[in-house]
């Protein structure tokens, strides 16, 4: 049932624009040399990219551009029996209902999907991440077991690019015992990163019904697990990733109007068959308690979700050691209507034909410091072109030219650098974040040396230079 005095509706609200890059999908093809043997090869081709600065409307699309999906069919039937609905709810209903998800049934990566992200358009981003968690274990005293969990893994492809390094340190990683475990709800996805890690060369376990849903061996013998919930994953000495994750989680949207704070709803178009629209929430709603209390901007985004998942990554890292690195865009507290679609690799309004395109809205790396409780230390954000560089892309990008002669090859490892660390690409819109125990940190003056006026370089790799090679 909907309010007896409808709230206000929203006017176009402006969205931002995912990196929509219409880019080529990565495939098996360049082997060079024996220390990084089976190399694999991303972009066929990299074509510009569309960018998601640009401002966008919502609510304005044509009516015939309006298909009414399951999905849509099935939010109109919830706000009528229970009325308007938070743009939280509505984002988790879209991109994770478990039957009807956008992310639940579908490949949405690469060419022929929505979007690309880093790991898909070049190995030498997935193959730093895998020397900056080796670097991590070395500086922490080498522990004898580790586990690398990944969340929303995507294609399985960074961690197979992570895992190659692995396996060709090898004789640096000896006898320390590692284990994968990937938080997945996306059944479609889960399949596809079991075919990329592990080939199916043992016998998957599957047990739909279990937390963990699927168990086996990747393709260089190392146990692999599939959960659902971060909160399944045992509490183990681990390395937790986040590529892409934290942006789908589902987001509160407030307006400041002269009565406070109001919540942004969404709510059926009376004017309109089979519309949505936005509305305001008339009177305060319960989510209003995550505004702080000091804030000046005059819309702001909230993700509880991620606030969750930072406290439990906090609680298990000060417990257990070990360290997150996550990897978004993002801003740190200053952004406001962020909120977007994204189709075919093109702007999409959100509103428009729920379930068949990908919602995402900028993190706030200010929220997921504060929600770290400062129970562990955080670093960062810093831009994707500082951490890479510090983690000696240009290094590794002059031996992959130097062992490659094919002019095709050389040319897609260029532009592959170019769209990781152009600073109008991804180099300054992508943001790298990392937890770590407030140990790795003791002793070191982290923040200013008392002598200088400069901040002392950050011993972690990536923050700082990487100091283990
Ligand atoms: N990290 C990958 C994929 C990013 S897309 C890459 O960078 O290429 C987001 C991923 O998160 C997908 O794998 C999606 O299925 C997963 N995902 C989305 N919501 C999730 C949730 N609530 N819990 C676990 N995984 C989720």
């Amino acid at each position: 049932m909907q309010g007896a005095c409808p709230p206000p509706e929203i006017g176009a609200l402006p969205t931002h624009g995912r990196l929509a890059a219409v880019c080529g999908v990565r495939d098996e093809r360049l082997r060079c040399g024996r220390r990084w043997a089976a190399v694999r090869w991303a972009a066929v081709r990299l074509l510009p990219c569309l960018w998601r600065g640009k401002y966008f409307s919502s609510g304005n699309e044509p009516a015939e551009n309006n298909p009414v999906t399951p999905m849509l069919r099935h939010l109109m039937y919830k706000i009528k029996s229970t009325g308007p609905i938070t743009v939280a709810e509505y984002m988790k209903e879209v991109l994770t209902n478990p039957a009807k998800g956008y992310y639940v049934n579908r490949d949405m990566l690469g060419e022929k999907g929505d979007f690309i992200t880093s790991p898909e358009i070049s190995q030498i981003f997935g193959e730093l991440l895998g020397i900056w968690f080796i670097s991590e274990w070395i500086a922490t005293g080498k522990n004898a077991a580790f586990q690398l969990v990944e969340l929303g893994p995507g294609r399985g492809t960074l961690l197979g690019d992570i895992l190659r390094v692995f396996s060709q340190l090898a004789s640096v990683l000896k006898n320390c015992d590692i284990s994968i475990h990937l938080v997945e709800v996306s059944q479609k996805l889960s399949e596809i990163q079991a075919l990329t890690l592990t080939e199916e060369k043992v016998l998957l376990e599957r047990n739909a019904g279990s937390p963990v849903y699927m168990k086996g061996v990747t393709k260089s013998g190392i146990p692999i697990s599939w959960y659902r919930d971060l909160q399944d994953v045992p509490k183990e000495y681990s390395f937790y990733l986040a590529h892409e994750f934290f942006d789908v989680l589902p987001v509160h949207k407030f307006q400041k109007t002269p009565h406070g704070w109001r919540e942004v709803l969404i709510d059926i178009d009376p004017q309109v068959s089979d519309k949505l629209r936005f509305v305001l929430a008339p009177c305060a709603t319960p989510a209003e308690a995550f505004i702080q209390c000091d804030e000046t901007r005059d819309h702001v985004e909230v993700c509880p979700d991620a606030g969750v998942i930072i406290q439990e990554l906090s609680q298990r890292i000060s417990l257990t050691g070990g360290a997150a690195l996550i990897a978004d865009y993002g801003h740190d507290g200053t952004k406001t209507d962020t909120f977007r679609g994204f189709c075919g690799h093109r702007l999409h309004d959100v509103l428009i034909a729920p379930g068949t395109a990908d919602l995402t809205a900028d993190v706030d790396f200010s929220y997921l410091r504060r929600m770290s409780q400062g129970k562990v230390a955080s670093l960062g954000p810093v831009k994707q072109q500082t951490f890479l560089r510090n983690m000696g892309i240009d290094v590794r990008l002059k031996v992959l030219l130097d062992k490659s002669d094919e002019p095709s090859l050389r040319q897609q490892l260029l532009q592959g650098y170019d769209m990781l660390m152009n600073p109008t690409k991804m180099g300054e819109r992508f943001n790298f974040f990392a937890l770590i125990p407030h140990q790795r940190l003791h002793g070191r003056n982290h923040q200013t040396n008392a002598c200088q006026s400069k901040p002392s370089p950050s011993p972690v790799a990536g923050f700082g230079e990487l100091g283990w090679r």
